[in-house]
């Protein structure tokens, strides 16, 4: 697979499932992958990236600021509260807001600083005790929570269950995003994406299929 590669997907399953061309954004997953394979989809004009840790964000996008312009950095990975004012300064968006707690102190920071990235609320369709994210029963208040601290809510992220059909799990994230009103749908990885699109993701985040296999465990 390579860039072009999955960019030509994306745009197939744009129009096999009647959506607007260019209206799905390509988030190439960059976590634990060697520069060198970072930097060859950098050099092919890629500029939307996804990590899923802060501290590894930090160790190496601001050196590629530095070289190229206009990338932007969507933080994909679970988020702890005190990490929360590095994640704001660095990332354009965070997809893994999962509980009050975090949206009390992004909430803060954004006063604060007068600045926020774009937020996506995580939402745990599978309701699975490893993962992160609300409960779909809870998503609902927890998305007015946020609204009623000013946060910037974009949309709704999921990470369906390993062993399940991932198409009801996007099917439920956009039935709750319908519901609140919102318009983001963070949903689909390297397996899935197609699938993903045609249940109306606008952010799909496809890591090994570009870059290759991770070096790493990347969870
Ligand atoms: C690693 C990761 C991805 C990308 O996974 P691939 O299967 O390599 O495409 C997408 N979303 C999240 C939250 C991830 O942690």
């Amino acid at each position: 697979m390579s860039l072009d590669d999955i960019k030509t997907r994306i745009a197939d399953a744009e129009a096999k499932a009647g959506r607007a061309s260019g209206s799905v954004k390509l988030i190439a997953v960059s976590k634990v992958q060697p520069d060198e394979r970072v930097e060859a989809v950098l050099e092919q004009g890629h500029r939307v990236f996804g990590e899923n840790r802060v501290q590894e964000a930090a160790g190496k996008w601001p050196a590629f600021r530095e070289r190229f312009d206009g990338i932007e950095l969507h933080l994909i990975g679970p988020l702890q509260t005190n990490k929360a004012r590095q994640a704001m300064e660095l990332v354009d968006a965070i997809h893994s807001v999962d509980r009050p707690k975090l949206a009390r102190t992004l909430a803060r920071l954004a006063q604060e600083t007068g600045h926020c990235p774009d937020l996506f609320i995580q939402v745990n369709t599978g309701e699975e005790d490893q993962k992160a994210g609300v409960l779909p029963s809870d998503a609902d208040g927890f998305i007015a929570e946020c609204r009623d601290l000013d946060l910037p809510v974009r949309g709704l992220m999921c990470i369906p269950p390993v062993e399940e059909e991932p198409a009801l799990h996007f099917a439920l994230l956009a039935k709750i995003a319908v519901r609140n009103g919102l318009e983001g749908l963070s949903m689909g990885m390297s397996g899935d994406f197609e699938t993903a699109i045609a249940l109306g993701a606008t952010h799909v985040r496809v890591g090994s299929a570009i870059f290759g296999e991770r070096v790493k465990a990347g969870e």
